[in-house]
C-alpha cells in the first residue's frame, strides 16, 4: 500500500509573492506544484514564509501570510488547513493538508523595526496563518537575531533571546536547519537556562557525516534534537546531499536511523522556484530521483530493502504526524 507523506518545508508562498504570474498549479515552474504533491501522496505540506534581511523583509512576510490564507480559501478542492482536526481525522483526508512556517525572523523584524512592532508582526502572522509549524531565526546570512548558516562565529543575539522567549509556551518550535554552530548552540543554551517550553527541530538539513556542508547537521546537534523529541526532515538539493551522487540521498536518510532518530526522521525536501538563483554551479538543483514532489514513493520504494515497514511508515508520515498532534493537542 502506498503511503501518505508529510513534507517539512516548501518555498510555495515565496514564490506566489515574488513571481509574476506565479500558479500554484504550474508543474514546470515550482517542483511542489500541487499536481506534483498530489501525485506523490503527500498528505501534509509545510510551505515557508521565506524573506531575507531586508528593508521590505515584514512586508514580504505579511504578502505570504496573506497568500496563504487565500491559497486555502481559492483551492479548497484541492487543498486543507493542516491545523489539529486535519490531524485528528488524518485517515479520511483526501486534500493536501498546508501549514505555514517562518523561514527567517527578518520577516518578523527588520533591522530596524522595535521590539514591539516585531511582536505585532509576530502575532499578526500567526493569528492570520493559525498556526506555525516552525520558526527558523536565520537564513544563510546574519541577522539581528543570529548568525545563519554561512556565518560563522555568529552566534545568538539578544533579540534572538527575546524572541525565544516571546515563542515559549506558543507551541511553535524553534528551526535549526539554518543556524550557525554556534547560533544552533545558543539556541539551546538559552532554552535550558531559561527553562523554556520551546521544540526543537531541523525541518529541511541533512547530516554533515554524509557530506561536509556548513548547512548540514552535526551528528551532535542531530542526537540532540532526537533527545530532546524533535524531527528532522532530510533535504533534497543536490548541493546538500553530494553534488555528484544521487543516491547519497538514502545515505543521509538512513544516517538518521543509524543514530537512533527513527522516531525523528521526515522528509523536508526544499523544493523552490530555482529560475531566477544567481549561482550556475546550482544546475541541476535536484537529482532527477528526487526532483519533485511525485518522487517520494519511489523513494520510499527503494529504502524497502534497509527499512522495517514500520521504519518506512514512520519516514512517510507517522512522525511529522505524531510530533505535531502531540505538540497542538
Ligand atoms: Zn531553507
Amino acid at each position: 500500500m502506498r503511503l501518505p507523506v508529510v513534507d517539512l518545508h516548501c518555498d510555495m508562498l515565496s514564490y506566489l509573492a515574488k513571481v509574476p504570474a506565479a500558479n500554484p498549479y504550474s508543474k514546470d515552474d515550482i517542483a511542489c506544484a500541487i499536481p506534483w504533491l498530489k501525485a506523490g501522496g503527500v498528505r501534509m505540506q509545510v510551505m515557508a514564509i521565506y524573506t531575507d534581511v531586508n528593508p521590505e523583509s515584514m512586508k514580504l512576510a505579511s504578502k505570504q501570510a496573506d497568500i496563504f490564507q487565500n491559497l486555502l480559501e481559492e483551492n479548497l478542492m484541492d487543498l486543507a488547513y493542516a491545523g489539529p482536526d486535519f490531524l485528528a481525522n488524518w485517515k479520511n483526508q483526501k486534500n493536501v493538508g498546508i501549514i505555514a512556517s517562518v523561514e527567517n525572523a527578518a520577516g518578523f523584524g527588520n533591522e530596524t523595526a522595535t521590539l514591539d512592532e516585531i511582536k505585532s508582526q509576530f502575532d499578526s502572522i500567526l493569528d492570520k496563518c493559525k498556526k506555525l509549524a516552525y520558526i527558523s531565526l536565520t537564513h544563510h546570512t546574519e541577522n539581528r537575531f543570529g548568525g545563519g548558516n554561512y556565518t560563522d562565529g555568529i552566534g545568538l543575539k539578544d533579540d534572538g533571546k527575546h524572541l525565544l522567549d516571546y515563542m515559549a509556551g506558543k507551541k511553535i518550535p524553534i528551526d535549526l536547519s539554518h543556524t550557525s554552530d554556534l547560533l544552533a548552540e545558543g539556541i539551546l543554551n538559552h532554552i535550558d537556562t531559561e527553562k523554556l517550553d520551546v521544540p526543537v527541530i531541523a525541518s529541511h538539513s541533512n547530516f554533515r557525516e554524509i557530506w561536509n556542508h556548513r548547512r548540514n547537521l552535526t551528528d551532535e546537534f542531530a542526537k540532540e534534537i532526537i533527545y530532546r523529541g524533535g524531527i528532522i526532515g532530510v533535504n533534497f538539493l543536490r548541493a546538500f546531499l553530494d553534488n555528484d551522487v544521487p543516491e547519497r540521498l538514502f545515505e543521509h536518510l538512513l544516517h538518521g536511523f543509524h543514530i537512533k532518530g527513527e522516531k525523528a526522521m521526515c522528509f523536508g525536501a526544499d523544493f523552490f522556484y530555482t529560475k531566477n538563483f544567481g549561482d550556475p554551479s546550482r544546475i541541476p538543483f535536484y537529482f532527477p530521483l528526487a526532483e519533485n514532489s511525485s518522487k517520494y514513493p519511489g523513494l520510499l520504494e527503494h529504502l524497502e530493502t534497509d527499512l522495517s515497514d514500520q521504519h518506512l511508515a514512520n519516514l512517510a508520515y507517522e512522525n511529522a504526524l505524531n510530533f505535531y498532534k502531540k505538540l497542538w493537542k
